[in-house]
């Protein structure tokens, strides 16, 4: 395959474009080479600039979950454009979006528009700080909540309890308020409660971790959380801005039957526009402006063309009652078809999987935290994806992401993409 034109593209944005991307995953720092410039897509497969056929599994990171340029999605954003494209006033497109949203997922009453997955995260826990009165946040390392501040934390050093800035710009003063905490480890949650008696406000997790490759919550794991939750009068963030309307109609509290007390959306409920969203219970969302004291807003929040393009999208997912099913075992023979071609190799690998998110990670330990998911063989990985690349599979640019499973995937597809899988591997 050739990347000429992708090549040329690449270096014209440099100029002009920090990094010549919007966002850094996407320049491919981690495996090497040039990010390859999409021309178009549609269902399974994206069209480059160069005229190559890929065939997709980051899915735009999650939003495509039913192919690109999905067609209810594609029409209802033309229509609504042909009648103007942002107000800053209410639409009864709002109300239907939110009511749907509410009717599908468990314990939720309201629900807030936002533009990001970012935007989510952060108003979900000044909202949790502003309800509790409380200034501190219990995050797990390698869960990422987005690029707002007080997300931008690393572990602190020796015997702090606190984190420190993982990026300059990022406070010291923030950093006092995240605390770190280790994935999949109650009793480290637990000494960070002793330590911060009647100081957490919220304890915020992706609930199927997606971000250091997929990392599904140990047994009991999450219902420990609510219990220290529920014993210190802390909340509990579901950040489902991946898992949301990915793993079930209702995401992760459905799966595991868990209540959190607020969640955080994203990706899939756009559509493929730019669109968050955080909900909870009345008596929290009622703490948010204009009703209560705590301060949130938005000019192009709750667009009408985002609004159309989530309200198809989860009109689709909705209706479709197979849909879940159906990508589960698409991924499920995935899986299979992979753990195959990778033992026949001889390779040393884990591959982690929860419904439709997958990651392969090139380290035969189990992967349960950072710390495991940094293990894995970076150059091995590096080797993989420019191999798959080669086949026309396009898999994400990175050894912590988890791939995305879209329902516009055949069997063919599937087929084609592990036999390429047996043929990189050979060479690994
Ligand atoms: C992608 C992601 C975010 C950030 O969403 P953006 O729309 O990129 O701002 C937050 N949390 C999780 C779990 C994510 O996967």
């Amino acid at each position: 395959m050739l990347y000429q034109r992708s090549s040329q593209l690449f270096a014209e944005a440099e100029k002009v474009i920090p990094g010549g991307v919007n966002s850094p995953v996407r320049a491919f720092k981690s495996v090497g080479g040039t990010p390859i410039f999409v021309k178009e897509a549609k269902g399974a497969y994206l069209y480059d600039e160069d005229g190559n056929r890929l065939i997709d599994y980051i899915n735009s990171w999650g939003p495509m979950i039913l192919g690109h340029a999905y067609e209810p999605v594609v029409n209802a954003v033309i229509e609504k454009a042909k009648k103007g494209t942002s107000f800053g006033m209410p639409t009864q497109l709002e109300t239907e979006i939110a009511a749907l949203a509410v009717s599908m997922v468990p314990n939720i009453d309201k629900i807030r528009f936002v533009n990001s997955g970012t935007e989510a995260c952060m108003s979900a826990i000044r909202l949790a700080r502003g309800y509790t009165g409380r200034d501190k946040i219990i995050k797990f390392a390698g869960c990422y909540h987005g690029h707002s501040d007080s997300f931008l934390i690393q572990a602190g050093s020796g015997a702090v309890t606190f984190g420190s800035p993982n990026s300059p710009g990022v406070t010291q003063g923030t950093a006092k308020d995240t605390l770190l905490a280790t994935y999949n480890d109650l009793q480290n949650v637990k000494d960070l409660f002793e330590a911060n008696k009647d100081q957490i406000a919220a304890i915020i997790i992706e609930p199927v971790a997606g971000n250091m490759g997929c990392i599904p919550p140990a047994e009991g794991f999450l219902q420990g959380l609510r219990e220290i939750c529920d014993a210190n009068s802390s909340l509990l963030i579901f950040d489902e801005v991946m898992t949301g309307f990915r793993l079930a109609k209702g995401g992760a509290q459905e799966l595991f039957d868990i209540k959190a007390d607020i969640v955080a959306f994203g990706k899939v409920i756009g559509g493929g526009l730019p669109v968050g969203a955080f909900a909870a219970r009345n008596e929290i969302m009622n703490y948010l402006a204009p009703v209560g004291p705590v301060y949130q807003a938005g000019t192009l929040s709750g667009n009408p063309l985002a609004m159309a393009a989530g309200l198809e999208m989860l009109k689709a997912l909705n209706n479709d009652t197979d849909v879940f099913k159906r990508l589960e075992e698409k991924t499920a023979y995935l899986e299979k078809g992979i753990r195959e071609k990778l033992t026949e190799a001889g390779l040393a690998y884990t591959i982690n999987r929860r419904c439709s998110m997958i990651s392969v990670h090139f380290d035969a330990n189990p992967v349960t935290d950072f710390k495991t998911a940094s293990n894995g063989d970076n150059d091995t990985f590096k080797k993989f994806f420019h191999g798959l690349l080669k086949e026309g599979i396009y898999i994400a640019p990175s050894a912590y992401e988890t791939w995305f499973i879209t329902d516009a995937l055949s069997y063919e597809d599937l087929d084609f993409t592990i036999n390429a899988i047996g043929k990189v591997a050979k060479d690994l």
